[in-house]
């Protein structure tokens, strides 16, 4: 086999095998028409899965009594693996998943991330052991939360970590026989997957995650995209008020200075400081009941700010799915603010092909770093 033929061959394996990801039951001629090649380069590639065990026959589907039956198949989702990993100040989080994301181990572990040179330690101890565990590992992904040129590996700043220039991916694959990956840790849950987004949703979506700051990521052909210096998504230092509060980048008004959960606990407790220092109530959040009139405005007026760099995001990137992962998901008076402040402001014809969804904590960094090296094998 020339190396033409080879390439060839080796990007219709990857393409087969994203294509068993997305549909659990698929039959030689499906996959054939789905990626239009011949069905005999298909069975080629299929009968090398079958032997190396990635794949298997699950029984005939009977395409109404016409013709032969078709066999259908499957992934065995246990021969390819991946690690992701969470990077935090004190502990990181990990999991190893299957190529169907399913979890199969997960745990916690210490980690003294202010060091940047003993947290690169700690790393590959724990990938050592995992991969001990799990030979079938095709990659790590590493979620940090920091400025990171995903390409090269190297995480640029951190004030979380108190990190600068570290080049954790070249580490890590000094020490390790499988590559690793470097992401952003907004970046790295925009791709998770998640029961309550449609997977066709990573063909074009913007995500927005308010927490303790407000990040975002646009992700397009089941990329993220990074921009020139890999500050692309940054919707939190969006300016959605002129007069508003200054804020860590220099500017007034960010949308992270109006909407991130210490803006907002700073506002309730502004409101009534009878709520505690630490705005616990956020914490405890019962979406059932009714909001007091302080709080209502507050939920409110976040809702207006969101809608507003939302509308903006819109009208330039015109994604097909908008997706808002916050705590306030379950207050309708979030959501209807953010619809009209929306409404009102982006332009109608990209806002009506764009569906705006709601959703809390459906997604995790370690998951999504796992799902990364998963998107990026089957792309190599
Ligand atoms: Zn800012």
């Amino acid at each position: 086999m020339n190396k033409g033929t080879a390439l060839l061959r080796q990007q219709n394996e990857k393409r087969t095998l994203a294509l068993l990801r997305k549909q659990p039951h698929i039959s030689r001629q499906e996959i054939a028409k789905a990626m239009g090649v011949s069905k005999n380069t298909i069975s080629l590639i299929i009968e090398k899965f079958l032997k190396e065990g990635v794949v298997k026959e699950v029984g005939a589907e009977d395409p109404g009594g016409v013709g032969r039956p078709r066999i259908q198949l499957s992934l065995v989702t246990e021969a390819y693996k991946a690690i992701g990993i969470l990077i935090q100040n004190a502990f990181c989080q990990y999991v190893v998943t299957d190529y169907g994301s399913n979890i199969l181990e997960e745990g916690q572990l210490p980690l003294n991330g202010n060091d940047a040179e003993e947290a690169i330690k700690t790393l590959i101890k724990l990938c050592e052991s995992l991969l001990s565990r799990h030979p079938e590992v095709l990659g790590i992904g590493l979620a940090v939360p920091a400025l990171v040129d995903p390409v090269e590996g190297v995480v640029h700043f951190s004030s979380h970590l108190n990190w600068r220039e570290v080049p954790l991916k070249a580490r890590l694959d000094e020490a390790l026989p499988v590559k690793s990956l470097v992401l952003n840790i907004v970046k790295a849950s925009a791709i998770a997957p998640s029961s309550v987004v449609p997977p066709e949703a990573l063909s074009n979506s913007f995500y927005l995650r308010i927490d303790e700051g407000v990040g975002g990521a646009h992700i397009v052909d089941s990329r993220i995209y990074s921009g020139a210096s890999w500050s692309a998504g940054e919707i939190g230092h969006l300016p959605v008020r002129a007069d508003g509060p200054l804020c860590s980048c220099g500017q007034r008004g960010c949308l992270e200075t109006l909407v991130s959960l210490p803006a907002i606990r700073g506002r309730i407790l502004h409101e009534d400081p009878r709520a505690g220092l630490d705005g616990s109530m956020l914490d405890e959040w019962d979406p059932e009941a009714e909001l007091d009139a302080a709080m209502d405005k507050i939920i409110r007026e976040s809702g207006e700010y969101v809608g507003t760099a939302v509308s903006q995001i819109i009208t330039l990137l015109n994604p097909k799915y908008v997706v808002i992962d916050s705590p306030f998901e379950k207050l309708e008076t979030f959501r209807n603010a953010v619809k009209a402040s929306v409404e009102s402001r982006a332009l109608k014809y990209p806002l009506h092909h764009t569906s705006l969804l709601f959703v809390a904590n459906a997604y995790s960094s370690s998951i999504g770093a796992a799902f990364a090296v998963i998107l990026d094998f089957e792309k190599e």
